[in-house]
């Protein structure tokens, strides 16, 4: 058998209990159907998958109840104690990867040489942030002359997670750890359109001693099931990861109870190429960053920024690349872009492709439709654009890179900063000195030199402007999932001002 119909028949293995049962919620340790049903299918073939609890408001607030009622115990748990259930958790994620891994692939379109990395990812947030539960009530003392001022954490409550369709295991356990981590409790509400994996991470957490409801599942629709979490009074902040129109939204549902909210939002990140760059690891890294992932990545560098002198070669360069990439199922080992996530997402891209030419900008690769099954686009590379052009300020979030050419720093830093977002940037020159004024300059959250995206857990991660509110990763994921108490004591008889005593 090819790798491809091993992978198959492995999946079918597992997907059969899923065709049997549906998805069902977890909601305090216990399997909940929703009040009706949804349908999960897959983006590589537009077959059913099969249908998922489609939760709503009264799953919700049963879900925030139970992980209200189990957080004085979670949070009362020594850090060693939190500890051991997180390391036991990587340690079934471990054991589970390939299942998470061809679950994902199936459910989302992505391809399998990066989910199975993925999976694996998933465990190391898990073990990262359980060595990180001993010290995450840590403080500081700050004497002053008449007192002894200690700082010491606290978790925030229970928490509400809500997470997309893009590398969906990946990032919900990137904010599920650290809150488990800080002593939260949390209701989860996945995106509708890759439920599978979300599944069977509450299953591991059960399995591996999670007490009931400190992580709870429900599945459904954002504006039910989203919106209730967003608006319940018991869930005291709201970690969520999607588009940015929806987090604007989830500020506003969450103002009446006065959510604290962390954002990770959209992107439109440039990748800045001068002359002087190593222009090979430059392409390379460039073509990883657009079209790895299906380009549905919100650090992806859909805006090449590339220099006058240099373009007309690396344009070429790449459309070639863009040309020769392996489109196709994601089962498949040899694949590097598989299917979009869904039939409105894969319009959305073409309508791009359609703007993009009305709009004046070449066409220099891909832009079509691969197979008349599945929402596969080949990957597309626009030049000669502006950038005001809607191709250039505007998230695509697909296989999908715009080029435009600049003149000198000045300019690309002026292209660079001109767009609503400010997540990630990517600066791409030999000369130190440069590279430091650029990211100086800048608007973004996170900028590689000479790089492509690496992620080191214990730095920051997250974005400004419109791309989102907050950072996570290290010492700042804790900052949102806990609050800081002062605790002064004095160190003397200090002179207290005694009113009323004439
Ligand atoms: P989306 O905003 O449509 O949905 C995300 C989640 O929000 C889903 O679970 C959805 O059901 C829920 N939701 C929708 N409306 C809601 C509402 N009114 N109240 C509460 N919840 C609601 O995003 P998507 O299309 O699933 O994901 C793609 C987007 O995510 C892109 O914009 C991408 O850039 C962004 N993203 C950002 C990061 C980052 O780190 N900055 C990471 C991954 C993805």
């Amino acid at each position: 058998m090819s790798d491809l119909a091993t992978h198959q028949a492995t999946l079918d293995g597992y997907l059969t209990r899923f065709r049997d049962t549906g998805i069902l919620n977890l909601i305090d340790g216990k399997d909940v159907a929703g009040v009706s049903t949804f349908d999960t299918c897959s983006p590589v073939d537009e077959s059913l998958i099969c249908p998922v609890a489609k939760g709503g408001s009264a799953d919700i607030d049963a879900a925030a109840k139970a992980a209200k009622a189990a957080f004085p115990a979670w949070a009362a748990m020594t850090g060693a104690a939190r500890k051991k259930v997180l390391h036991k958790i990587a340690d079934m994620i471990v054991e589970r990867a390939e299942e998470i891994a061809l679950c994902e692939c199936w459910d989302t379109g992505q391809a399998f040489r990066f989910m199975a990395k993925a999976a694996l990812r998933g465990a190391d947030n898990f073990r990262y942030f359980g060595d990180m539960c001993v010290s995450a009530q840590d403080g500081q003392s700050l004497p002053s002359a008449q007192h002894m001022n200690v700082t010491k954490r606290y978790p925030i409550g229970p928490v509400g997670v809500i997470t997309p369709w893009n590398t969906p295991f990946m990032l919900s356990t990137w904010k599920i750890a650290p809150a488990l981590a800080a002593g939260c409790t949390v209701v989860h509400k996945p995106a509708e359109f890759s439920p599978l994996t979300a599944r069977i991470l509450s299953e591991i957490c059960r399995d591996a001693g999670l007490p009931d409801g400190v992580l709870n599942l429900v599945n459904g629709m954002g504006e039910d099931a989203g919106r209730a979490l967003t608006e319940h009074p018991d869930i005291k902040a709201i970690a969520f990861v999607g588009e940015s129109k929806t987090g604007s939204m989830i500020m506003k549902q969450g103002a009446d109870t006065l959510k604290r909210v962390h954002f990770e939002l959209g992107g439109k990140n440039p990748v800045v190429v001068f002359d002087d760059a190593d222009l090979e690891r430059a392409l390379d890294a460039a073509i990883f960053m657009i079209y790895s992932l299906n380009g549905e990545r919100c650090t992806s560098s859909s805006r090449l920024l590339v220099q006058d002198s240099i373009a007309e070669e690396f344009e070429a360069k790449l459309a070639q690349r863009a040309k020769n990439i392996v489109v196709g199922h994601p089962l498949d080992p040899a694949t590097e872009v598989g299917p979009l996530i869904h039939k409105v997402h894969f319009d959305k891209v073409m309508e791009y492709v359609e703007i993009g030419k009305a709009d004046g900008a070449t066409l220099a690769a891909g832009g079509t439709r691969q197979g008349d099954k599945g929402y596969f686009v080949t990957p597309t590379l626009f030049t000669d654009a502006t950038n005001d052009m809607r191709i250039a300020q505007e998230e695509v979030f697909g296989p999908f890179l715009t080029s435009i050419r600049f003149k000198d720093e000045a300019e690309a830093l002026a292209l660079a900063n001109d767009v609503q977002y400010g997540l990630t940037g990517y600066v791409w020159t030999n000369d130190l000195t440069r590279a430091m004024r650029f990211s100086d300059g800048l608007e973004a959250g996170m900028i590689w030199v000479n790089s492509e995206n690496v992620r080191h857990l214990p730095t920051p991660f997250g974005g400004t402007k419109n791309s989102g509110i907050g950072r996570d990763g290290g010492d700042w994921s804790f900052e949102f999932y806990m609050e800081q108490k002062l605790v002064s004591f004095a160190l003397g008889n200090h002179k207290i001002q005694a009113l009323g005593k004439g």
